[in-house]
């Protein structure tokens, strides 16, 4: 394994830090208690390329290879405090974008892709319902074919940008009789009849990025919209989960060197008894084991990337990489916390927002607990 980069991904990275820090910066604690997405910030990263990181030149993008996707990510979270908006990008990308440029149709990708990429169109992708969450293939949302169209019905929820969606990726069982390869994957647009969003949901963390439920009622969808062949659904769905599972949690990366930074200034400018808080073992080793925790995260994610760039499949890894992350994630924010004693825990300062957001990572894209599923199965366990 080579994970030494190139001064083309060194320079892009270091590009794309500065344009975050420049670019997306407004009042993101009032927004925040106004649950208010970043639409301005949306249309700026759209300027800049980041919703075409993978996507080719010929529909509009900028044709990354995997790693350098990754280091965009890190490098966008680092520089950009709103992980709500990072989050809705992720979700865009990984869990759209890429799948239609992995499995569309030719006339599905001309049609859809330079949309997404100018962040004219804004994707996300629908799983999980309110009785089938870790169980995803447990599903009970029907699509039955009535001629050249699908007939789609069920309720999704907890779906990433669907109160800002102009189109969902959505998983509905075609073949009750053929389990996991009875799924099948519908690329779902925002006016066809019979589709609707719930409300906004209340969440802890994550707050500027609109996560709501999706209301399918004898929903048509043409079948030029269905996503691979019928049936392929789960196939679409797991290749997915690798390449969000390595992409999105390099934001956690980025949002973790951004925190420990803080910490590293705070340690030295925080004094009690007479000198700097740092200057106590106590601190300094908390510090320490964040930068582990850090480092690690680094590691485990370019190999994900490294091995996506190599055409490898990465299942294992990639549920190491999203498991080990996303706990480090939340380690390294309660350290954090703790490391800025009350201000740490008042909303006016960065540490507790991390805590609420980093929460969420260990939910999404397969629990903690799924992963470690994953993982053992590798071991025949
Ligand atoms: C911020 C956020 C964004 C999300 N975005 C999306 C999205 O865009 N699209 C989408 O489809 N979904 C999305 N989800 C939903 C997410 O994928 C599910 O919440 C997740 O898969 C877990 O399902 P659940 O919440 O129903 O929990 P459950 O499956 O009910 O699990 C409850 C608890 O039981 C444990 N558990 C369940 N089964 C097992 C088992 N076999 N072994 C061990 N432990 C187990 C779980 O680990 C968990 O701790 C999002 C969730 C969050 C929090």
């Amino acid at each position: 394994m080579d994970f030494s980069l190139s001064q083309d991904q060194t320079e892009f990275k270091e590009a794309v830090v500065r344009f975050a820090q420049k670019k997306l910066v407004d009042d993101l604690s009032a927004r925040e208690k106004r649950g208010e997405f970043f639409l301005d910030g949306w249309r700026e990263c759209a300027d800049f390329g980041l919703l075409g990181l993978p996507v080719p030149e010929e529909y509009g993008g900028l044709g990354m290879d995997a790693l350098t996707c990754l280091l965009s990510l890190e490098g966008l979270s680092y520089g950009c405090r709103d992980n709500g908006l990072v989050f809705a990008i992720n979700s865009h990308l990984w869990t759209c974008v890429k799948p239609i440029l992995s499995f569309g149709s030719v006339a599905q990708k001309e049609r859809f892709l330079p949309a997404l990429v100018r962040g004219e169109m804004i994707g996300g992708h629908a799983m999980t319902e309110p009785e089938a969450g870790s169980d995803a293939f447990g599903m009970r949302c029907q699509a039955r074919k009535e001629g050249d169209r699908y007939i789609l019905n069920g309720t999704k929820i907890f779906i990433t940008n669907a109160p800002i969606a102009d189109l969902l990726l959505v998983f509905a069982v075609t073949d009750p009789d053929r389990s996991f390869g009875g799924i099948s994957a519908f690329i779902v647009e925002k006016g066809f009849p019979g589709f609707s969003v719930g409300r906004p949901l209340e969440l802890m963390g994550l707050k500027t990025c609109p996560i709501g439920e999706v209301i399918l009622q004898d929903c048509e969808v043409p079948e030029e919209n269905r996503l691979g062949k019928e049936g392929a659904g789960t196939a679409i769905f797991n290749a997915e989960m690798e390449w969000e599972r390595g992409c999105l949690f390099a934001a956690h990366l980025g949002a973790m060197e951004r925190e420990l930074e803080a910490c590293v200034s705070y340690a030295g400018e925080r004094h009690q008894f007479g000198r700097p808080i740092g200057s106590n073992q106590a601190v300094s080793h908390r510090i320490a084991d964040m930068a582990v925790r850090i480092e690690l995260s680094r590691m485990i994610l370019y190999k994900v990337a490294w091995m996506k760039d190599q055409g490898m499949r990465a299942p294992k890894d990639s549920a190491i990489a999203k498991l080990f992350v996303s706990e480090s994630y939340v380690h390294n924010s309660l350290d954090a916390l703790q490391l800025h004693g009350a201000y740490g825990y008042s909303t006016e300062y960065e540490p507790e927002r991390h805590v609420r957001d980093s929460l969420a990572g260990r939910i999404y894209s397969g629990t903690s607990e799924i992963q470690r599923n994953i993982i053992a199965s590798f071991y025949n366990l």
